[in-house]
């Protein structure tokens, strides 16, 4: 059969009723599963036989919505997790260890900077950061013996850089190991990494996925498309036997799901960072309009950006759909259909200007947050930057007079309207 458009997908992917049973995705809110005969739930514990015994491990709820953001991406199989920050920690901590080494792309998300920089130091796996711009060579020097695993962003928040995913999935498969993408800002409605040679993908469901700003939350999908046993030495996790499970070895019992199976397993039963299926169960409410709604984030960034970009009190704006953008081209090669709805711009006089600026937005609210239906914004000097002074702010590439907007399901008009009568 023809695969299904992601419209369908986003709607019905994942969860198909059998006669009589519930339309909508069951809430199975309960923390464990009885059995008849202990012998039953031994072959779970074995790995021998599938099904529920623990909602750390596994919860039915959200195996439901995972494998409707598997099918979104053209996955083999998916997990959730808790949080964004326990995705992409659980994608790389899966095949890496003490000893191990990671390549990351240096325009990414601060938190998981700080996750791989800090956190994954302390556990003895170090990181090279290379420029999402760099060239083939300049990348191919960063892998190392010990390399593990090549990390980076579609679309990075907040920098708005597009990583060029084919060139980044050559050289990981030339050194023999997976290229990971964290696909949170165009979701698979308009960018699918597995497609240009991506192995594993991530999410912060917590953003355009839920979409409203209700539900913390994660995802984890794998392509099944790397294949562990041919680089049998650099990854023993899923090539050797696993004394915690009587000896299975992932890569040969579970094939294309052995990457999924080993985090859900291991990880997620030593770790428990578990999605909690009321949340998974909202988050599946956004998926089913987030083909809806990605175009109209899309429309109303691409109108702020234009507006933006020819005001004079505007010192400078970068959307990855703005003609002259420095990522235009690459973003019309991975996401013709529209990039994200988060537009980054700089004001002329720095942190006063960019803060009495944002206390005059009447419908933008000043948030932490991203990829929500309501508009928001936030200045990055005076929030989340702010030990920062005003030349290390120049250098991380986030000057003092930065101002991210988020634009939301909102008319543009009154979007602009807001903008003007606050930049006036
Ligand atoms: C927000 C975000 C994260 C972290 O996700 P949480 O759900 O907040 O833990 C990771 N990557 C990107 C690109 C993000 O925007």
């Amino acid at each position: 059969m023809k695969e299904q458009g992601i419209g369908t997908k986003c709607v019905q992917a994942g969860y198909t009723p059998g006669n009589g049973e519930p339309r909508q995705i069951p809430i199975v809110q309960s923390t464990t599963f009885k059995y008849d005969t202990s012998e039953d739930m031994g072959k779970l514990f074995d790995l021998e036989a599938d099904g529920y015994f623990y909602t750390r491990l596994q919860n039915p709820t959200n195996d439901l919505v995972a494998a409707k953001i598997a099918a979104m991406e053209g996955g083999a199989a998916g997990m959730l997790t808790s949080s964004g920050q326990a995705a992409n920690f659980f994608a790389l901590f899966n095949i890496c260890e003490a000893g191990s080494h990671i390549v990351a792309s240096s325009s990414i998300y601060g938190g998981t900077f700080n996750l791989i920089s800090v956190t994954m130091a302390k556990m003895g796996i170090e990181a090279t950061f290379v420029s999402p711009d760099c060239t083939r060579e300049e990348l191919d020097a960063a892998f190392k013996e010990n390399t593990r695993a090549l990390f980076g962003e579609t679309i990075a928040n907040p920098a708005l850089t597009v990583l060029d995913i084919e060139k980044f999935a050559d050289a990981a498969h030339a050194h023999g190991v997976p290229l990971i993408v964290d696909n949170t800002f165009p979701t698979p409605v308009n960018c699918r990494p597995i497609e240009w040679g991506a192995d594993i993908v991530t999410h912060s469901t917590t953003k355009y996925m839920d979409g409203h700003g209700t539900a913390v939350g994660g995802a984890i999908v794998d392509s099944g498309n790397f294949d562990w046993m041919a680089h049998k030495e650099k990854f023993p996790g899923l090539t050797t036997p696993d004394e915690s499970y009587h000896g299975i070895t992932y890569a040969e019992k579970f094939g294309k799901a052995a990457f999924i199976t080993k985090a859900t397993a291991q990880l997620m039963r030593d770790l428990g960072s578990i999605q909690s299926p009321q949340h998974a169960f909202y988050l599946n409410l956004g998926l089913e309009s987030l083909h809806v709604r990605m175009p109209r984030h899309v429309e109303n960034a691409q109108a702020v950006a234009e507006f933006l970009a020819a005001h004079p009190k505007v010192k400078k704006v970068s959307y990855p759909g703005l003609k002259g953008d420095k990522y235009y081209e690459r973003a019309l090669k991975y996401m013709p259909k529209g990039s994200c709805g988060v537009v980054s711009f700089e004001l002329e006089g720095g942190r006063e200007t960019a803060g009495a600026f944002m206390k005059r937005l009447k419908l933008a609210a000043i948030e932490t947050h991203v990829a929500d239906a309501r508009t928001c914004c936030l200045n990055p000097a005076t929030s989340t930057h702010r030990q920062m002074s005003d030349e290390q702010l120049e250098a991380a590439g986030v000057p003092a007079g930065l101002i991210r907007i988020s634009c939301g399901l909102e008319d543009k008009e009154d979007l602009i309207a807001d903008l003007k009568q606050a930049l006036e």
